[in-house]
C-alpha cells in the first residue's frame, strides 16, 4: 500500500458506513469553515467583532475535531447514530446562538442555520427526536435573542427579536413536519424494496429450483448447459419399477423416495456438478471436466449405495434401484446430443436388467448401429 492509500485509510477508514458518516461530517465543518471565513471577511471591514470570529472559530474547529474523533472511533466508542447525530446538532445549535450575538444587524441571515442543523440531524434522527433537536433550537435561540433585547434594547429592539423569533419558530416546525414526511417516504421505500428483493428471490428459486426434490429443475439444467463450455460428462439416472413403487405404497411414498434418491445423488456431488430433476422419476448430472471412466466409477458406486436406501413408507423388499447412461461431450457438441447419447445407453440398463450403469459409445459406432 502506497503512503497516500494508507493515509487515505486512516483518515476515513475502509468501511463505506464510516466513509458516509465521515463524508456528512465533511459537508457540516466545510460549512463552519465557510461561515466563519465570511464573518472573518465581515470582521475586516469592522461589521463583526475581530475577537467574536476568532472565539466562535476556535470553537467551531474544536466541536468539528471533537466530532471526527468520535465518527472516526465510533466503531469501539459504539455511540448509537442518532446520539451522535443528536449531539452534534446540540452543537450547531450553541454555534447558531454565538452566531447571533456577535453578528449584530447581520445576525437574521445566522437563523438559517438552524433549519441547516435540522435538516442534517434528520437522516439519523426520528420523528421525535428531530422535533426535540428543533424545539431545543427554539428555546436555545429564544433565550439568546431574551437576554440581547433585555440586555441592549437599541440594537435588539424587542418587537423587531419578538416577530424574528415567531418567523423562525413557524419556519423551524413547518421544515422539522416536512423532513418528517420525508423520512417516512424513504422508511416507506426502503420497506417496499426489500419485499420486492425477497420477491425476486422467491421468483429465481421457484424458477430454478424442483419444488418436490429442492434440486434444480430442468429449466435451470438446460441454462447451465447453455453456459457450459468445456468438457463434461452427461449421467441420466432413472428410477427402475417407480411406477410399481407408486402402485404399492401409494404416490406420497413414491414422492418420498424421489425425495431420498435425491438427496443421496446431491450428497455425491462435487464442486462445480450439478443435479437437476429431468422428468417425473428421472434426474440429470453433468459433471464438467470428467472423464467418461471416472463418472463411470462415481454413478457405479452411487448405484451400489442405494440398496441400503430406506425410505419412510416403503418396506425394504422394495429396495429401491436406478439404472444410468453416462456420455461425454464429443468436443465443443451441442449437449443435446450428448443427452442423446446418455439416453441411449440408459435404455440399454433398463433392456439389461435395470440396477446398473452403461456408457455410451462412441458417436461413429452409434451411427453404424443405426
Ligand atoms: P422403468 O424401470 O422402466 O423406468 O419403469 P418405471 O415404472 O420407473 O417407469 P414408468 O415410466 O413406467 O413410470 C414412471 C412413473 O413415475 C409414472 C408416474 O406416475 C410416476 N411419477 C412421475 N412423476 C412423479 C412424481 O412427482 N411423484 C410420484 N409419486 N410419481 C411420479
Ligand atoms: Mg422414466
Ligand atoms: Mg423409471
Amino acid at each position: 500500500m502506497d503512503l497516500r492509500a494508507r493515509f487515505v485509510t486512516l483518515a476515513v477508514g475502509t468501511d463505506p458506513k464510516l466513509r458516509r458518516m465521515l463524508t456528512y461530517w465533511a459537508a457540516t465543518a466545510t460549512l463552519y469553515a465557510l461561515f466563519v471565513a465570511l464573518l472573518a471577511v465581515e470582521s475586516t471591514i469592522g461589521m463583526v467583532p475581530y475577537a467574536g470570529v476568532l472565539g466562535l472559530g476556535l470553537y467551531a474547529a474544536s466541536g468539528a475535531s471533537t466530532f471526527y474523533v468520535l465518527v472516526r472511533a465510533n466503531a469501539r466508542l459504539g455511540l448509537r447514530p442518532h446520539t451522535l447525530a443528536g449531539l452534534q446538532g446540540l452543537f450547531g445549535i450553541t454555534c447558531n446562538m454565538w452566531a447571533y450575538s456577535i453578528t449584530g444587524p447581520l445576525r437574521g441571515a445566522t437563523l438559517m442555520g438552524l433549519m441547516v442543523v435540522v435538516v442534517f440531524c434528520t437522516f439519523a434522527l426520528r420523528p421525535r427526536q428531530t422535533l426535540l433537536l428543533a424545539l431545543c433550537g427554539l428555546l436555545g435561540m429564544g433565550v439568546t435573542m431574551w437576554w440581547h433585547q433585555m440586555q441592549d434594547p437599541l440594537h435588539y429592539p424587542p418587537n423587531v427579536e419578538a416577530v424574528t423569533f415567531v418567523i423562525m419558530a413557524g419556519c423551524s416546525l413547518t421544515v422539522t413536519f416536512l423532513t418528517g414526511e420525508m423520512n417516512k417516504l424513504r422508511a416507506r421505500l426502503k420497506e417496499r424494496r426489500e419485499i420486492v428483493e425477497a420477491a425476486l428471490v422467491t421468483i429465481r428459486t421457484l424458477a430454478t429450483t424442483d419444488e418436490l426434490t429442492s434440486v434444480s429443475n430442468r429449466r435451470h439444467m438446460n441454462e447451465v448447459l447453455e453456459d457450459e463450455r468445456g468438457p463434461a460428462c452427461i449421467a441420466l439416472i432413472d428410477i427402475d419399477f417407480f411406477k410399481q413403487i407408486n402402485d404399492r405404497h401409494g404416490h406420497a411414498a413414491g414422492d418420498a423416495v424421489l425425495r431420498a434418491v435425491a438427496h443421496k445423488l446431491r450428497a455425491s456431488l462435487r464442486d462445480g456438478d450439478v443435479l437437476a430433476r429431468w422428468g417425473g422419476e428421472e434426474f440429470l448430472v453433468l459433471l464438467p471436466a470428467t472423464t467418461l471412466i471416472d463418472a463411470h466409477g462415481r454413478i457405479e458406486s452411487l448405484r451400489a449405495g442405494m440398496a441400503g436406501l430406506a425410505v419412510p413408507g416403503v418396506d425394504l423388499a422394495s429396495r429401491v434401484s436406478f439404472s444410468a447412461g453416462i456420455a461425454a461431450r464429443q468436443g465443443h457438441e451441442p449437449f443435446s446430443d450428448t443427452i442423446n447419447r446418455a439416453d441411449k445407453a440408459l435404455y440399454r440398463a433398463k433392456a439389461a436388467g435395470r440396477d446398473r450403469v452403461e456408457c455410451a459409445t462412441w458417436p461413429v459406432a452409434d451411427a453404424i448401429a443405426q
